[in-house]
C-alpha cells in the first residue's frame, strides 16, 4: 500500500510503502516520530493514499508501582509526609483577608448571606491541608428514619433541595485545612444558613465538615 506521513496542518514530509495487512494499522513510526490515521485538523486531504497525520504523543514510564497494581489489590499509596500541624483557630480573618468585624454575621436581606464570611488566615491555611480542597457541595437534607403504614422502617434524607452551592477558594482551604471549623453553611437555593449535616460534598456521601 502507498501511504504518506504529513504533518498536523497537512504537509508532506515522506512516502513510504507498506505491506498489505487486513487491518490498516492505525499508527507508523518514523525513527521518534509518531504519525495516527486521525486527521487532526479535518484536512480531508484528497489523496489515494493512506496518509498518516503527525500525533503529539506522550511516552508514558512503566514503573514499578504501576506493575505492583496490575497483578495485586490497590493499596492505599504510603504517605510520606508528615501531618500537618493542628490549625489554629485564633489565626481569622475575613475571606477578603481584612480583620474580622463584629457586624460580619449581619444577613443581607436580599441573598440571604451574611455580611462577610470568617476563614483561617491565608498563613494558617498553607500550613497544610488534611482533607482535599472541595468547593462545591449538595443541599441533600438530614437522615431521618421513616415509618411506613405497615411498621417498616428505612432511613431518607429529608429537609434537602438537592441544590449544589459553590464557595469560595478561601472557604473551601478552610474547610480542607479544619473540617471541624464551621457548623453550618449557607444553601443558594433555600438562601439560609444550614447545619452541616444537611450538606454533602458534590458527587459524595462525605458530609460537609467531617
Ligand atoms: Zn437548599
Amino acid at each position: 500500500m502507498q501511504a504518506e506521513l504529513r504533518t498536523r496542518t497537512g504537509e508532506l514530509i515522506h512516502e513510504f510503502s507498506f505491506p498489505d495487512f487486513q487491518l490498516t494499522p492505525e499508527v507508523a513510526m518514523w525513527g521518534s516520530r509518531i504519525f495516527v490515521l486521525r486527521d487532526p485538523f479535518n484536512i480531508k486531504l484528497d489523496s489515494d493514499r493512506t496518509v498518516f497525520y503527525e500525533a503529539c504523543a506522550w511516552s508514558v514510564e512503566a514503573s514499578d508501582a504501576f506493575a505492583h497494581l496490575q497483578s495485586e489489590p490497590l493499596e492505599p499509596p504510603v504517605i510520606n509526609k508528615p501531618a500537618p500541624p493542628p490549625a489554629d483557630r485564633s489565626q481569622q480573618c475575613l475571606t477578603n483577608g481584612s480583620p474580622v468585624t463584629a457586624d460580619h454575621r449581619e444577613i443581607d436581606p436580599e441573598s440571604g448571606q451574611q455580611k462577610a464570611y470568617v476563614v483561617l488566615t491565608q498563613e494558617e491555611r498553607a500550613k497544610g491541608f488534611v482533607r482535599p480542597v472541595r468547593r462545591t457541595y449538595t443541599h441533600v437534607g438530614v437522615w431521618t428514619e421513616m415509618i411506613s403504614g405497615d411498621g417498616v422502617t428505612s432511613k431518607q434524607r429529608v429537609g434537602g433541595c438537592d441544590t449544589d452551592t459553590k464557595m469560595g477558594q478561601a472557604l473551601a482551604e478552610t474547610y480542607a485545612r479544619d473540617p471541624g471549623f464551621y457548623s453550618g453553611t449557607f444553601c443558594c437555593f433555600c438562601r439560609v444558613h444550614r447545619p452541616l449535616n444537611e450538606f454533602v460534598w458534590k458527587d459524595t456521601s462525605e458530609q460537609v465538615g467531617s
